[in-house]
């Protein structure tokens, strides 16, 4: 029997996604739901057993409906304590920095951290967007900066 590690390498690259993704319970066997890993029935169906699952998945790794889900979920509202801005000033941020990463689907999009801490989205007003993302590109300039000095 071969593992899902042998046949990895030959995998594209959505393929491969959904089944390392860590909320999705699919095991890789085709003509099983890549979301809950029921057997397809409807025959129009290819990857997802039903609309629920394609929405679920879309949800967690899609940038568009990750975003939006994020916000409706803190009810367009920054999340940072004690925040004063006005509802619907709003903006969602990847907690772990994309660094110029890009908006493709993927588990970086998931609404919380899975266990190896990677994604996760918080919902900020605009000047706590600011305030996270300037911080970012600082820590990433010092970094750079380190490096420079090490190769000198
Ligand atoms: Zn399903
Ligand atoms: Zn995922
Ligand atoms: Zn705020």
């Amino acid at each position: 029997m071969r593992t899902l590690t042998d046949m990895s390498s030959t995998l594209p690259a959505q393929t491969q996604m959904r089944l390392e993704c860590p909320l999705s319970s699919w095991l890789g066997d085709t003509g099983c739901c890549q979301w809950c890993n029921e057997t397809i029935t409807d025959p129009r169906r290819r990857s997802w057993c039903s609309k629920r699952c394609a929405v679920s998945w879309d949800r967690e790794h899609v940038w568009r409906y990750a975003r939006s889900s994020a916000k409706r979920k803190a009810d367009y509202r920054c999340q940072r304590p004690g925040c004063a801005s006005p509802r619907r000033d709003c903006e969602v941020n990847h907690i772990e920095p994309r660094n110029g990463g890009g908006y493709l689907p993927g588990c970086h999009n998931h609404a919380r951290p899975d266990k190896s801490g990677i994604g996760g989205l918080e919902v900020l007003c605009h000047a706590h967007h600011v305030e996270v993302t300037s911080a970012q590109a600082t820590s990433r300039a010092a970094s750079r900066r380190a490096q420079k000095l090490q190769t000198r």
